[in-house]
C-alpha cells in the first residue's frame, strides 16, 4: 500500500473516535482539508481526507454535497468561503457514513438546508455500529443530534431547480448501503457519485446497511446511462473520472464479483478467498486505498449469505 493511501486509511478508521460527541464540531488538531479545484465552468472540488466534497456556486447560492469529517468542520467551512462568500444554500448529502455527514451541522448553522434520502436521516438517527471486519474494527458512531440530520429528505428520487442548473438526485437501493443517492447537475454535467465510484481502488460494501455486490453493479449500469463522454464524474474518493473510467470500475466489479461467487460455490472460506487474490490484475491504478481484502470479504459475506 502506497504511504498516501495508507495514512488516509488509517485516519478512516481512527477520525470517527476523535469526535464521538456529536454535540459540538470541535476542531481535530489534524486536519487535511484541501483548497477548491474548479472542474467546471461554477463546481468546485475539495478534499477532506481524500473524501471528495463538491462546491456549485450560483446566483441562488453554494451547493454542496458531502461534508467530510467532523473534526475538519470549521476548516472546510473556511475554505468553503475562500471559493465564494456567497451562503450555502443546500447541503446534499450521498449516504450515512462519517467522512461524507461530519461538516452537516457547522452549515446548517451557517444557514443551509441538509437533503438526503430518507435512510440516511434513520441511520444518522440511530448511530451506525458495524462489526470486527479482517482484523478491522471501525468505530462506532454515536447517534446525531439533530443539527446534523437531513431536514428534507426523498425516496426515490428528487429534482432541485437552483442556479439555473436542475440537480437530479436518484437513489439506488442496496448499493453501497441502503441510502445511496448521486447527484447530477444537468447543465454543467457534473455527476456526484459518492461512495458507488471509488476512482483510487476498490469499494467496501457496507452489508450490514443494505449494501450488495449486485446492486451495486446495478447501480452501476444505471448511472452510465446518465452520463456521456463529456461528464466529469466525481467519485467518494480518488480523482475526477469519467464515463470511461466509471466504465472501467463496473467492468472491475463484475469481473471480481465472478471470481469471488465461482470460490464460494467451490467451498472455499472468507480466508481462503483472500488469499487466492481475486481481484489480483484487475485494477491498474497501483494500491487501492481500501484493502482489497475488505472489499473481497464484503463481497463474499454479501453473496454467502443468499
Ligand atoms: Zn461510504
Amino acid at each position: 500500500m502506497k504511504r498516501g493511501n495508507l495514512f488516509n486509511y488509517f485516519l478512516l478508521l481512527i477520525l470517527p473516535l476523535l469526535s464521538l460527541s456529536h454535540g459540538s464540531y470541535s476542531q481535530n488538531s489534524m486536519t487535511n482539508v484541501t483548497s477548491g479545484q474548479k472542474i467546471a465552468e461554477n463546481i468546485y472540488l475539495l478534499k477532506d481526507y481524500g473524501c471528495n466534497i463538491a462546491v456549485m456556486v450560483g446566483q441562488d447560492g453554494l451547493i454542496i454535497i458531502d461534508t467530510g469529517y467532523k473534526g475538519s468542520a470549521l476548516k472546510t467551512d473556511s475554505v468553503i468561503s475562500t471559493i465564494s462568500n456567497l451562503p450555502v444554500k443546500y447541503v446534499l448529502n450521498t449516504h450515512l457514513h462519517f467522512d461524507h455527514v461530519g461538516g452537516n451541522m457547522k452549515l446548517a448553522e451557517d444557514g443551509a438546508v441538509i437533503i438526503a434520502h430518507e435512510n440516511t436521516r434513520k441511520h444518522m438517527l440511530s448511530g451506525w455500529k458495524v462489526p470486527e471486519i479482517q482484523g478491522i474494527n471501525y468505530s462506532p458512531v454515536l447517534p446525531y443530534s439533530i443539527e446534523y440530520l437531513p431536514k428534507i429528505c426523498f425516496k426515490d428520487s428528487l429534482k432541485i431547480y437552483v442556479n439555473n442548473d436542475v440537480v437530479q438526485a436518484i437513489h439506488y437501493p442496496n448499493a453501497h448501503s441502503d441510502c445511496d443517492v448521486i447527484f447530477y447537475f444537468q447543465n454543467a454535467n457534473v455527476l456526484h457519485a459518492g461512495d458507488l465510484f471509488e476512482s483510487n481502488g476498490f469499494p467496501i460494501l457496507d452489508v450490514w446497511y443494505g449494501g450488495t455486490i449486485d446492486g451495486y453493479i446495478k447501480a452501476l449500469d444505471d448511472i452510465l446511462k446518465i452520463c456521456n463522454d463529456n461528464t466529469v464524474i466525481i467519485s467518494g474518493h480518488g480523482d475526477p473520472s469519467n464515463r470511461q473510467g466509471l466504465q472501467d470500475y463496473r467492468n472491475m466489479l463484475v469481473e471480481s464479483r465472478t471470481r469471488i461467487s465461482n470460490l464460494i460455490e467451490e467451498g472455499k472460506s472468507v480466508d481462503e478467498v483472500i488469499a487466492a487474490d481475486p481481484t489480483k490484475d484487475l485494477y491498474k491504478g497501483g494500491e487501492s486505498w481500501i484493502p482489497v481484502k475488505l472489499y473481497v470479504a464484503t463481497v463474499y459475506e454479501d453473496l454467502s449469505r443468499k
